[in-house]
């Protein structure tokens, strides 16, 4: 038995598989890209949450004026709602990847473009 020599022959190099050549990855997906960083908020739109919010009465849940306590919320639902609202307000540059971006953006359409298709990028924060 000789474990100490098994052992050197052990060293494997990690994480240097990749070498920095301008690819990055996608902060939603995960997903490699070439897409230079954008101002993309810190999570896509989640359909699953949409449509509870839809559910829910999306004017209830997001009116300023808004009382939780009134809907029909459990508190799980309403931890969810709070991260996800906070995480979509929070936006700052990142890397995200074509597919995430236009995925993004028909979600958007769909769920929040009734008026203006710039309320998004025209808020001051
Ligand atoms: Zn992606």
């Amino acid at each position: 038995m000789d474990d100490g020599k098994k052992q050197d022959s052990k060293s494997i190099k990690m994480g240097t598989k990749h070498k920095e050549s301008g690819i990055n990855y996608c902060k939603w997906c995960g997903a490699p890209t070439a897409m230079e960083q954008l101002q993309m908020a810190n999570t896509p739109i989640l359909e699953f949450i949409e449509e509870k919010i839809d559910k829910l009465g999306r004017n209830r849940v997001w009116s300023s004026g808004a009382n939780w306590s009134e809907l029909d919320l459990d508190s799980d639902d309403e931890a969810e709602l709070l991260v996800y609202d906070e995480m979509l307000n929070t936006i700052e540059l990142k890397h995200v990847c074509e597919q995430c971006v236009l995925t993004d953006n028909e979600l958007w359409k769909k769920y929040y473009s009734e008026e203006d298709d710039d309320i998004r990028f025209d808020k001051n924060f």
